[in-house]
């Protein structure tokens, strides 16, 4: 699996090599089919030594049975994790409330906090193993011809690489994707996102916390090692302000923002930023090409979501290739991606449209409004089969398109 042993004809052609394209691979090792994995940096090594990764994901358990299928799980849970069974969700603006417990679905989790670089580590150990992938990197596409029988995608250093299929996987702003011709609507929230992982007076009790605030949503994620995650959502001017904190002025917000629910935050990691926009592509799929991921989707993460989404895609978009290969069709075939479209595109713009929904709604603090959504937040509290409605949404069990990958 190195660069060196590169071949230029494949059958598969994926271009992005984070959590959903390593996924993707791994799901169509030793198939028979001849894959490349393009990326356009080398993967960050993981050690159980090193600091935890500033890019932690809530897993959802049908996000943990895909990763299962993949034997990637067990790495991950050799390493570390943090499963969280409660969620508290509150409105700054009332006493609305909502109060999520893994037991009320009868899971034994909500979901778990894991590290990207962990993620991907687990998935590459199994991909070593696996005769059918070539690695290529750092590379990154230059231009795409599409023609009946095959795609050639260049790469900047010259080499060509042909295939019968082209998997744009390579993030929101997919270079393949605008390379492959396909549209996307894509619109700024004016947000950023500040993450970094802090030391708070009390335990987090393995408890996902998050407080809606007119400015945007805080969320304190629990981690293995005691420290929470925090991922703290701003309008752009107010999140330069607080990247320009010291770290003692950081902590001071985010205890304030945070309500004090895990009393003082008292350390601080250094902290990123990310930009926040929403974007969904106009089609996932055209003659020879398929977008997985966020190259296909991106949302506001108030709800964790993206990720989750993404290897629902790729264990869709990979059953339905495996299916194709065995019954001897052209797996770059329209025909064929498009019943990954059909299984993806639909559910994807759903939860797209409830998180922007969401995101508005929590958004401003006109008076009937702030009144509406905590009498709304109480009532779903109470109203226990609506409730679960909602849990098991947002824990990916309510869908069967992980089933191939059981
Ligand atoms: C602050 C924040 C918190 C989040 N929290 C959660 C969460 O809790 N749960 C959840 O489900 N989701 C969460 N998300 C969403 C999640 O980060 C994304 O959905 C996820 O990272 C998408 O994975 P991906 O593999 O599709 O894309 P990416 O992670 O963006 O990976 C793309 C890969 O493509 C490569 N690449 C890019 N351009 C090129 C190119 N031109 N050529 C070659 N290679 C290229 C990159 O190097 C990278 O390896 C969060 C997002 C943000 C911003």
């Amino acid at each position: 699996m190195t660069a060196s042993r590169a071949r230029l004809q494949f059958d598969v052609v994926i271009v992005g090599a984070g959590a959903i394209g390593t996924a993707f691979a791994c799901a169509l090792r030793n198939s028979g089919l001849q894959i490349a994995l393009v990326d356009a940096r080398e993967p960050k090594a993981f050690t159980a030594a090193a600091e935890v990764d500033l890019r932690v994901f809530a897993l959802s358990p049908a996000s943990r049975c895909i990763l299962e299928s993949l034997g990637a799980w067990q790495i991950i849970q050799a390493q570390r994790l943090a499963a969280y069974t409660e969620m508290h969700v509150w409105d700054s603006s009332g006493s609305g409330c909502i109060h999520f417990d893994c037991a009320d679905v009868g899971e034994p989790a909500l979901g778990y906090i894991v590290e990207n670089r962990l993620i991907q580590h687990a998935l590459l150990v199994q991909l070593h193993s696996a005769h059918n992938i070539t690695a290529i990197h750092p590379a990154t596409p230059e231009s795409v011809v599409i023609d009946a029988q095959q795609v050639t995608l260049s790469l900047h250093d010259g080499r060509r690489l042909q295939a019968r299929l082209l998997v744009a996987a390579d993030g929101a702003d997919s270079a393949t994707r605008k390379l492959v011709g396909i549209d996307s609507l894509s619109v700024s929230y004016g947000q950023t996102a500040i993450v970094a992982h802090v030391v708070t007076q009390k335990p987090h009790d393995h408890t996902a916390w998050q407080r809606f605030l007119p400015t945007g949503p805080i969320a304190l994620l629990p981690l293995q090692d005691g420290r929470s995650s925090v991922v703290w959502s701003l309008d752009d001017a107010r999140a330069e302000e607080v990247q320009r904190l010291d770290d003692a002025g950081f902590c001071a917000a985010v205890t304030t923002a945070s309500d004090a629910i895990l009393g003082q935050v008292t350390a601080s990691t250094p902290r990123a930023g990310f930009p926040l926009q929403r974007m969904h592509a106009s089609e996932y799929v055209q003659a020879r090409c398929a977008l997985i991921g966020d190259a296909a989707h991106a949302l506001h993460p108030l709800a964790g979501q993206g990720v989750n989404m993404g290897f629902k895609d790729m264990a869709a978009l990979s059953a339905i290739i495996l299916d194709a290969q065995q019954r001897h069709r052209d797996v770059g075939d329209l025909g064929v991606l498009r019943c990954y479209q059909r299984a993806r595109k639909g559910e994807n713009l759903a939860m797209i449209t409830a998180l922007d929904g969401i995101k508005r709604l929590f958004s401003n603090d006109i008076a009937p409004l702030t009144w509406m959504r905590n009498a709304g937040l109480c009532a779903v509290d109470r109203f226990t089969p609506l409730k679960s409605v909602f849990m098991r949404r947002a824990m990916g069990l309510r869908s069967n398109l992980t089933e191939p990958m059981r």
